[in-house]
C-alpha cells in the first residue's frame, strides 16, 4: 500500500525568551525527531499524554504551524515549501477536526455559511448552488437542511461536533487529523461521534490520524498505533500487537493502567515515578530514563532510536538489541 503521508525526522522547538533583552534562552523540544507514514485508507492513531506534542505533531502536517527541521511528504510531494495553487489545493486536502467543538465555530454564523464558507473561499461552488449543498453534506453527517439556519449555540456539544465534521468534509478532504474529537464531549455521546466518523471513512475513502490520550478511543479506531513520549515517538505498530504485546516500557505502563475485558490476560499495573521531565530540558539519553523500571546505564547517555522489532512493530529501547 502507497504512503499518503510520510513525515521523516519532524523537529519543532519553540523558542523560549527571557531577561532584559528578550533573548533566546533555550528551546521547548515539542517534537523531536518523529517519523512515520500513513497509508491510504487506515487510520494512524497518536496516543500520549498532555504536552507530549501529539498537537504540535497534527498542526505541523496541516502547516498551522512550521517544522523547524523534517521533512512532511503528501502523495510523494514535500509539502514543506509549498506555495501558491499547490498549497491551495493541499489546503482543501488535509482537514482537522479540533477537540473543542464550541471553540471552533463562529457563532455568528450560521451552520449553513460555516459549511459553505470553504467552499465559497476556495470557489468551488457558486452563491446559487450553496443551499443544496450545504443540505447534502449536512445530511452526511446525520444532520438535515432545516439546520442551515440555525446557529451553533442551538446544538448540542454532540451536533456541533458533527458541524464541525461537516465543514471539514466540504472541501472533500483525503486525510483529516482528528485532534481529541470526542475529548470534550460526554460519554454517551462519544460513540456516537466516532461511528459517524468510521461510517464517514469507509463511505468517502478517508484517511484518518486520530490523536488521543484516550486508549480505549485509539484502540477502536485504528489500524495502527504509535505511541508519543516527551516529543519522541517511543512506539508503533499494528493496534492489535501493540495493546496485546507493547514492547516499550513506557507503552506497557500506560496499557497496564486500563482496565482489561478479560481477566485472565490481567496485567499489573505498573505505577511510573515522578513526573514527566520538562521538554525544555529532555534527559540525554532515553527521555523515558528517569521513570523507566527497567533503565539500565546505557539509557542514560544513548539516546534509543526506532528500531524494527516485527512485522511492523518498532520501538525505541535499549531492551531490543
Ligand atoms: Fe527504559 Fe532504557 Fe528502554 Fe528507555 S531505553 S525505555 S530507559 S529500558
Ligand atoms: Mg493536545
Amino acid at each position: 500500500q502507497t504512503a499518503l503521508l510520510e513525515v521523516k525526522n519532524l523537529k519543532k522547538y519553540f523558542e523560549i525568551r527571557g531577561g532584559l533583552l528578550n533573548r533566546v534562552t533555550g528551546y521547548v523540544k515539542a517534537v523531536d525527531d518523529v517519523s512515520f507514514s500513513v497509508r491510504k485508507g487506515e487510520t494512524l492513531g497518536i496516543v500520549g499524554e498532555s504536552g507530549c506534542g501529539k498537537s504540535t505533531t497534527g498542526r505541523l502536517i496541516l502547516k498551522l504551524l512550521e517544522a523547524t527541521e523534517g521533512q512532511i511528504y503528501y502523495n510523494n510531494t514535500e509539502i514543506t515549501g509549498l506555495s501558491g495553487e499547490r498549497m491551495r489545493k493541499l489546503r482543501r486536502d488535509i482537514q482537522m477536526v479540533f477537540q473543542d467543538p464550541y471553540a471552533s465555530l463562529n457563532p455568528r454564523m450560521t451552520v449553513g455559511d460555516l459549511i459553505s464558507e470553504p467552499l465559497l473561499v476556495h470557489h468551488l461552488i457558486h452563491a446559487r448552488e450553496k443551499e443544496q449543498k450545504v443540505a447534502e453534506i449536512l445530511e452526511l453527517v446525520g444532520l438535515n437542511a432545516s439546520h442551515a439556519s440555525r446557529y451553533p449555540h442551538e446544538f448540542s456539544g454532540g451536533q456541533r461536533q458533527r458541524i464541525c465534521i461537516a465543514r471539514a468534509l466540504s472541501l472533500k478532504p483525503e486525510l483529516i487529523v482528528a485532534d481529541e474529537p470526542v475529548s470534550a464531549l460526554d460519554v454517551s455521546v462519544q460513540s456516537q461521534v466516532l461511528n459517524l466518523m468510521q461510517d464517514l471513512q469507509k463511505a468517502l475513502h478517508l484517511t484518518y490520524i486520530f490523536i488521543s490520550h484516550d486508549l480505549s478511543v485509539v484502540r477502536h479506531l485504528s489500524d495502527r498505533v504509535g505511541v508519543m513520549y516527551l516529543g519522541r515517538m517511543v512506539e508503533l505498530g499494528k493496534t492489535d500487537d501493540l495493546f496485546k504485546n507493547p514492547r516499550h516500557p513506557y507503552t506497557q505502563a500506560l496499557l497496564s493502567a486500563v482496565p482489561s475485558a478479560n481477566p485472565q490476560r490481567k496485567r499489573e499495573r505498573i505505577i511510573l515515578q515522578g513526573d514527566v521531565p520538562s521538554p525544555a530540558n529532555p534527559p540525554k539519553g532515553c527521555v523515558f530514563a528517569p521513570r523507566c523500571p527497567k533503565v539500565m546505564d546505557v539509557c542514560r547517555t544513548e539516546r534509543p532510536g526506532m528500531l524494527p522489532l516485527g512485522h511492523e512493530h518498532q520501538a525505541a529501547c535499549h531492551l531490543y538489541p
